[in-house]
């Protein structure tokens, strides 16, 4: 079995902005019930322990939890390359000094927009993009790599090329382009965020064009696939996450498969966890396939796809994505495309 190259920390749900698409779970955890820094501790130790070379310090906002600077310092602490994940709204000169000398490494910040009112309008937060623009001078005089995330749908997809611009223009070494990935707020969102297949051709344009000039990572969306990305790079194989909880998962999507019951920090290893809880060996390997992913010669190349996808459009996470043009249930994207006409979010929002 390998071992995972990086764990995903998610400190906290909370956060002041409230994103549409955020992938954090329509269930949110309230502050009560977030690990405390000590456990937070042992996760790191743990990660390094199994094989874990890198941990993303995310969210919600990780910056959010008065104890970040010493999260980050632990982490560091247990030989893990620390990258932050943060809507840079609550990051200051001071606190950004004290996290660089708790031994941060990088740090990934998101944008919205490049335009300040969409930004603002998608976030649900007044204010947001002008403090994003002072973190992202923060960083850079901090003297750490910059990478700026963007999120791109139906509502921000015109102004992409301003936002690779926006990402040269604040000191990016990198730039994300991800495109919504549709499970929990996001499919609630569906609707509103979906692109037509115009917007992403277009979009996929852009970002050749600009390759060479910025590093660009570009993540493209499933409703207009025959075939399905290698979710995870497998489910179980390379990847780790850790919900504000403690809750184990295999993908920080994965609490979305209701039914499936996830190992908890509090009560296990996370060696034990990664090796041996039965959800993280359920959909390993190919023996769980159905068909048509049994047998197909791309099984081990796509691994079947998103298992949270999977879920989210037909009620089993062991059929085959539909994303997958030989799956059953493809034709559930071509609906959803049809039918995407609203321009209203569901913000995010603790129930
Ligand atoms: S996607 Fe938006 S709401 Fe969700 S954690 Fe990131 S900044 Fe906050
Ligand atoms: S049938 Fe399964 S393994 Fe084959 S391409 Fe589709 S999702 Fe991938």
């Amino acid at each position: 079995m390998n071992a995972p190259l990086a764990l995903l920390a998610e400190l906290t749900h909370r956060c002041p902005l409230r994103c549409p698409y955020c992938s954090n779970p329509a269930e949110l955890t309230r502050a009560s019930a977030e690990l405390t820094t000590a456990e937070w501790s042992r996760v790191f130790t743990e990660a390094a322990a199994l094989g874990c070379l890198q941990t993303h310090l995310s969210g919600g906002e990780p910056t959010a939890r008065r104890d970040i600077v010493d999260i980050t310092a632990a982490a560091h602490q247990a030989g893990l390359y620390t990258n932050l994940i943060t809507a840079g709204v609550l990051l200051d000169a001071a606190l950004l000094s004290r996290l660089t000398a708790a031994g941060l490494d990088h740090v990934q910040l998101s944008v919205q927009d490049a335009d300040t009112t969409n930004a603002e309008n998608i976030g649900g937060m007044p204010g947001a993009h002008a403090r994003k623009r002072t973190a992202a001078q923060l960083v850079r005089e901090a003297g750490l790599p910059l990478t700026i995330n963007a999120v791109v749908h139906r509502q921000n997809l015109h102004n992409l090329q301003a936002i690779i611009d926006l990402a040269r223009a604040w000191g990016a070494a990198r730039l994300e382009v991800a495109h919504v990935q549709y499970y929990g707020w996001a499919l609630a969102n569906r609707d509103a965020l979906l692109p037509t297949r115009a917007q992403l051709d277009e979009a996929t344009r852009i970002v050749n064009a600009a390759r060479g000039e910025l590093r660009i990572d570009y993540v493209v969306p499933d409703y207009h696939a025959h075939r399905p990305k290698p979710c995870m790079g497998g489910w179980g194989s390379r990847f780790l996450a850790v919900a504000p909880n403690g809750d184990v998962l295999p993908c920080h999507a994965a609490q979305s498969i209701t039914g499936m019951v996830f190992p908890n920090i509090r009560d296990t290893s996370l060696h034990d966890a990664w090796h041996h809880a039965p959800a993280f060996n359920r959909f390993r390997g190919t023996a769980w396939m159905p068909a048509p992913c049994q047998g197909c010669e791309r099984a081990e190349i796509d691994w079947g796809g998103c298992r949270c996808q999977a879920f989210a459009l037909t009620g089993d996470a062991a059929n085959t994505d539909p994303a997958c043009a030989l799956s059953p249930h493809h034709a559930v994207l071509a609906d959803a495309l049809e039918k995407a006409a609203t321009n209203t979010f569901r913000y995010r929002e603790f129930s």
